[in-house]
């Protein structure tokens, strides 16, 4: 890794009142996490004066990158006018408007500052609607830092137990026994065996939870027959079915949701409909969104729905419309391909996944099917992360996890530019990948 002296002596300050330097785990990388200066378009300076193209987009929450001239101006206008109130503003219903029309499942939205919350106030929601405790999760998948959420976020062979019957392992230590109680884990992609797991809790389940494309699984679609079973179990034994949509409702103008033919009772959001800025939305039926004001869940946030969330978030949404989301699910395909192409030249044991404009590259020769299949070994993680930072040294900023999400700033250029890295990264870390067995 290159010497970054001014990122250096910050973090060295950081570590003095920051826990371990920073305030998102996710940012350390190894000794030394890097601090930004400026961004604009695609691309990030950061303090010692090194420029990359940014494929993490803050954790794929910038769908036109940084600094959009457009939303830079209408949040100005709105903060000259004040940054929240205790009072309803038009922005909001501006916004909120502008997004039941881009899905059928979204009758009603209720915004809030975090997918973390979101999520949250999704399993609340159908708890309430329910009045039963407990929610089924796919093993591995990432909802945020809600307790329950947590449960069997990053199992472990020592741990996880049998892949049909996957094992509730708590997050943090101290994790109450009760949160873990209520949560059921099914295998991802697996019908079968995921309704199995269910129908032993059949009168108990208020809420089955799916990412679509989940990330630390591996960024593998989830199956049409997947969510179909669940859709089907959902609806005859009185259980909801939630999409997290966080990362991927960029997919298509209504969401990954829109590639199936179901619809979801709710749907948890964040990230890119923000603008740049925090937000968090649970959208759903009228019906179900009933239970915020009918006395069964009372929710509020001091800074939900904002006005600068709410104007910088339409303005994005406005600007990411079907065209821009179809270039952009067309740029992605074009990355996934020169991608596989660098793997085969590099002639590491490699593999890339995603689908439209997400996705990740593994140091695996096959594509992982499920948590299991894409979790790495301490020499995997090392390899990985080795190959994460020889993309940073050659001006190409991705996810730890090598995950990408292009913004619309992009071009094929960049494509090349992320490319040509890939190789030349690849190849410099040949001896640490460990070979297919
Ligand atoms: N759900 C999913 C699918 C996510 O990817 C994330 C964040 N990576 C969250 C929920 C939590 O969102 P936030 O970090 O905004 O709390």
């Amino acid at each position: 890794m290159k010497n970054f002296t001014k990122s250096a002596s910050l973090f060295e300050r950081a570590k003095k009142v920051l826990p371990g330097g920073v305030s998102r785990n996710t940012l350390l990388r190894g000794d030394n996490p890097l601090y930004a200066s400026r961004g604009k378009g695609c691309m990030v300076l950061d303090v010692d004066g090194i420029e990359r193209i940014d494929f993490a987009n803050n954790m794929a929450s910038h769908i036109h990158g940084h600094a959009f001239k457009p939303i830079v101006e209408a949040v100005s206008e709105q903060m000259s006018r004040g940054m929240a109130f205790t009072m309803a503003t038009e922005a909001e219903l501006k916004f909120a408007e502008h997004m039941c029309g881009r899905s059928p499942s979204i009758d009603k939205i209720r915004f809030v500052n975090s997918g973390t919350e979101a999520v949250m106030a999704g399993m609340k929601a159908s708890r309430a609607y329910t009045g039963r405790s407990k929610i089924a999760k796919v093993e591995g998948s990432y909802h945020g830092a809600y307790d329950y959420a947590e449960v069997s976020q990053a199992p472990t062979p020592e741990n996880w137990g049998d892949i049909n019957r996957p094992k509730a392992v708590p997050l943090a230590h101290g994790t109450p026994g009760g949160v873990v109680n209520d949560m059921v884990i099914i295998p991802f992609n697996d019908p079968e065996q995921a309704i199995s797991i269910l129908d032993e809790y059949k009168d108990q389940i208020a809420c089955v939870l799916i990412d679509p494309i989940p990330h630390r699984i591996g960024m593998i679609p989830v199956k049409v027959e997947f969510v179909k079973a669940l859709r089907g179990w959902t609806q005859n034994n009185g259980a909801l079915l939630m999409f997290d949509e966080v990362i991927t409702f960029r997919s298509e103008i209504g969401g990954m949701q829109a590639r199936f033919d179901v619809k979801p009772d709710l749907t948890s959001m964040g990230k890119m409909i923000g603008g740049g800025f925090p937000v968090g939305a649970l959208a759903g039926s009228h019906e179900v969104m009933e239970v915020f004001v009918n006395g069964s869940l009372p929710h509020s946030g001091t800074f939900s729905a904002n006005p600068i969330t709410m104007t910088a978030g339409r303005v994005a949404m406005e600007l990411f419309d079907a065209q821009a989301v179809t270039r952009l699910n067309t740029l992605g395909n074009y990355a996934r391909a020169n991608i596989a192409e660098a793997i085969k030249l590099a002639d590491v044991p490699a593999c890339v996944t995603g689908t439209g404009s997400l996705f990740r590259i593994h140091l695996k020769d096959k594509v992982p099917r499920n948590y299991r299949e894409s979790h790495s070994s301490s020499t995997g993680k090392r390899a990985l992360a080795a190959f994460v930072d020889a993309l940073y040294d050659d001006g190409i900023m991705m996810i730890h996890t090598a995950a990408a999400a292009l913004s619309t700033p992009m071009g094929n250029g960049e494509i090349d530019r992320l490319s040509e890295a890939v190789l030349k990264s690849l190849s410099s870390i040949k001896g640490l990948v460990e070979e297919p067995k």
